[in-house]
């Protein structure tokens, strides 16, 4: 069975959509730590992140990169903040989170904003994106 991300890379599940090349997707995390919190996958569904052949693995982080690149220029922050976690959802990802602050990247910490916001942080980040 397809798990959730999976389905928000093929479009079945709406998603703040933040970029997308052929093999990886972003798309803003549901429950941020932090505004513009963004979740980084490969479209191939793989549970465990070092499960991940090598060629997709640095294809992956490559992407990460320049979508860590578009958020910053996106949302102003000391650094971009990075983390697996992988204990929620069985489809590996690579989380970035705009930090000013160690406290910052509290995984105990969620918040919540608009949809409105949401969307356009999204469409802040693409826009980034498609620049690079
Ligand atoms: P992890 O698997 O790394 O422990 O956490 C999974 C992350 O995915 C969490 O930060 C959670 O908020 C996020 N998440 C879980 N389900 C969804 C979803 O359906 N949509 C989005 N955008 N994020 C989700």
């Amino acid at each position: 069975m397809a798990t959730i991300f999976s389905k928000i890379a093929a479009g079945e599940i709406p998603s703040y959509k933040c970029a997308e090349s052929e093999h990886y997707y972003a798309f803003l995390d549901i429950n941020p730590l932090a505004f513009g919190h963004t979740l980084v996958i490969p479209k191939q569904e793989v549970n465990y992140i070092f499960d991940i052949n090598d060629e997709q693995y640095a294809g992956l982080w490559a992407f990460a990169k320049k979508v860590a690149t578009a958020l910053k220029a996106a949302v102003p922050c000391r650094r971009i903040g990075v983390a697996v976690i992988g204990l929620e959802v069985p489809h590996a990802h690579i989380h970035l989170v705009p930090i000013n602050k160690e406290r910052d990247m509290d995984f105990s910490n969620k918040k919540e904003f608009p949809a409105e916001e949401m969307q356009a942080v999204a469409t802040r980040i693409l826009e980034e994106f498609e620049k690079l």
